[in-house]
């Protein structure tokens, strides 16, 4: 079995190339072939000794997970299902805009936390993801699309964290794929432009401030205990309070940023004027300056949650409410709703394992077929 070279950062694929005899600029050349030129193969790497190629080829691979299907929306959201073995299905959604291209990323097969309101929560948990797999959804995005629309410079500008999964439960492969994210001889995105969006894992929180403060997202979606006891299950573990403070420790690290609050707006759950009043004096009660930002996300409903979507007119009057506290505050556009690629509903149709299996099934079925009549 050889090693898969998406697994690395590079002071990852420099301790590999020692081991191979070679020098740590090597190891650079090569994470640049890989990153930034999309290069599977070891005889394009032009650039590398002869010899080289020769031992990576005995060594190493490069290889992404597979993808199973592919669903292009007509607001030009681009949402990949890639095969992770086992049965497992994960998914991976690119949204297109004016000044930025944005890759939303899966940390895990499933999730453990289970929040009322997201599809992933209700399939249940699965693994964790390599950092081959995580990395490995960014490489093959990035380089499909420079090659689908005949381009050379970088097409995603931005990167969340925010398929499926809690990323702060999986932490040392999340981190090194970060930083594969940033290194300049990889993707360079700037750290302002790497979300970690997560439902509030505080020990993890406060490492990740002190390992690589990237963006902050939390997804609050309540007011208080009670409410948030019920739709985000880990608050039980973590309150507000506490959560809220780990926010403010890591803007110690990261000092010129906001924290941006998720905000699913359930209609008669968390979406009344006395819950954005309650919002308000919890966000003053933390510091009198501007430290967070609001983002309402419409909920997309699926049969299992039980929860309907709040009207347009409430959400608008929920966010000028905040916005008159002087809370920065914008309400999500919802993209590629057509190919059930908005937030939160990921994995929407797979409900238990047997369901990932059968698909995954169907899809090897239509894609053997597909490559048949390829060759016929
Ligand atoms: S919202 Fe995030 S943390 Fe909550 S269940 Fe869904 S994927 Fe997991």
């Amino acid at each position: 079995m050889t090693a898969n070279l998406l697994e690395y950062d590079l002071d990852g694929l420099a301790a590999f190339c020692e081991r191979l005899g070679e020098k740590r600029f090597r190891a650079t050349q090569l994470f640049r072939w890989i990153h930034q030129k999309g290069a599977a193969q070891f005889d394009d790497m032009s650039d590398l000794a002869k010899s080289l190629r020769e031992k990576l080829k005995t060594t190493a691979h490069i290889q992404a997970p597979t993808v199973l299907s592919q669903h292009i929306s007509s607001d030009g959201t681009i949402k990949w299902l890639f095969d992770v073995g086992g049965g497992n299905a994960i998914e991976t959604v690119f949204i297109p805009e004016d000044d930025r291209g944005t890759l939303c990323v899966s940390s895990q097969a499933g999730c453990a936390v289970g929040c009322r309101f997201c599809s992933t929560g209700h399939q249940g948990f699965s693994r964790n993801l390599t950092a081959g797999e995580i990395v490995g959804q960014l490489w093959f995005a990035e380089h499909f699309l420079r090659k689908h629309l005949g381009v050379s410079e970088r097409v995603i500008s931005n990167v969340v964290m925010m398929g499926m999964g809690e990323p702060l439960q999986n932490y040392q492969p999340l981190v090194q794929s970060l930083r594969v994210m940033l290194d300049d001889h990889g993707y360079g995105l700037s750290r302002r432009r790497v979300t970690v969006s997560t439902s509030g894992v505080v020990p993890m929180i406060d490492r990740l401030g002190q390992d690589c403060p990237v963006a902050l997202a939390v997804s609050l979606h309540a007011s208080n205990d009670a409410l948030r006891d019920n739709l985000v299950p880990l608050n039980r573990k973590y309150p507000l309070a506490e959560l809220l403070q780990a926010c403010q420790r890591y803007l110690e690290f990261a000092p010129r940023d906001f924290i941006t609050f998720e905000y699913c707006m359930l209609d008669g759950v968390n979406d009344t004027p006395a819950h954005a009043e309650e919002l308000v004096r919890l966000v003053k009660a933390q510091s009198a300056k501007a430290w967070c930002k609001f983002n309402l996300i419409p909920f997309n409903p699926f049969p299992a949650s039980g929860l309907k979507r709040s009207n347009h007119a409430v959400v608008q009057a929920f966010a000028k409410m905040l916005t008159d506290a002087g809370i920065v505050t914008t309400v999500r556009k919802t993209r590629g709703d057509d190919i059930d690629a908005a937030c939160g509903q990921l994995a929407g149709d797979v409900q238990d394992r047997t369901s990932v299996d059968k698909r995954i099934a169907k899809q090897r079925t239509i894609m053997l077929t597909q490559e048949k009549l390829n060759h016929e």
